[in-house]
């Protein structure tokens, strides 16, 4: 499924860890990449992980493409997502990581096999497709955790810092190659990230998150030229 991107929503959505709830009502435009920035700790994974549905909301709704995915468990909804930390099989090798992103059983079509393919020469993988995450940078590890999301091609992909253990020239070819995916996929992506820059390079829409809730909304742009509030320059300029 070729997805175009759909808009995605949290309505009046409350969780709560056990401590002070974090609160969500927010709007992701379809088929555009909306970067979501925040001090440690303000709820940017949290967000990340109800739309994925590795969380439930104690209350209020999430919505993907305008249906309530509440029931829905995370395998079902139209999302893939990439971790900091990748989470890859250290006993499968990098071929067969990737391919866990089109079939979890592993018994793959000719189309897959040239999906996995074509996704593995594209993030710089080609030629390492026997080796195990073991034998890995990792940057490397990074790549292949993107592959398998490039694989799956879902509507939605979420993306939590992916990259920050990555280098600066490593980071933004890593950037660059999500930046075409979209341009040719049209999905929709989240993008975590604390790097300003980063944000900058290929977000179209901003999400400022501050104690567990959205603190303001905007277009990138308009965010950088100083638009955002005074808590949002504050943490760029300790972030940058
Ligand atoms: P961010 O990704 O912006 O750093 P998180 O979403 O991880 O923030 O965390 C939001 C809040 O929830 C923080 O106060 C954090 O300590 C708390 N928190 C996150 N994960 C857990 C957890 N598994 N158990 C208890 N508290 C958590
Ligand atoms: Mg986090």
């Amino acid at each position: 499924m070729r997805g175009k991107g759909v808009p995605v929503r949290l309505e009046k959505v409350s969780f709560s860890y056990g401590e002070a709830p974090l609160t969500f009502d927010v709007a992701f435009a379809a088929a555009e990449i909306t970067a979501i920035m925040g001090p440690s700790g303000s709820g940017k994974s949290t967000l990340l992980n109800l739309v994925a549905g590795f969380e439930t909301p104690q209350s209020g709704r999430v919505l993907i493409g305008g249906a309530d995915v509440g029931a829905d468990p995370p395998s079902a909804r139209p999302v893939s997502m990439v971790f900091q930390e990748n989470n890859l099989f250290g006993h499968l090798s990098v071929e067969q990581n990737v391919g866990l992103g089109r079939s979890a059983s592993l018994r793959l079509t000719e189309a897959d096999r040239i999906a996995i393919a074509e996704a593995l020469e594209r993030t710089g993988l080609g030629g390492k497709e026997r080796r195990l995450p073991r034998e890995l940078s990792g940057g490397e590890r990074q790549r292949v955790a993107l592959a398998r999301v490039l694989v799956r091609d879902r509507p939605v992909l979420l993306l939590d810092e992916p990259f920050a253990s990555l280098g600066p020239a490593l980071r933004d070819d890593m950037l660059d190659l999500v930046a075409g995916v979209h341009a040719e996929r049209g999905m929709t992506v989240l993008f975590v990230t604390h790097q300003p820059e980063d944000a900058r390079r290929i977000g179209q829409n901003l999400v400022f998150l501050d104690n567990g809730t959205v603190a303001a909304t905007g277009s990138a742009n308009d965010f950088f030229a100083g638009a955002g509030p005074e808590a949002f320059r504050r943490y760029i300029g300790a972030s940058a």
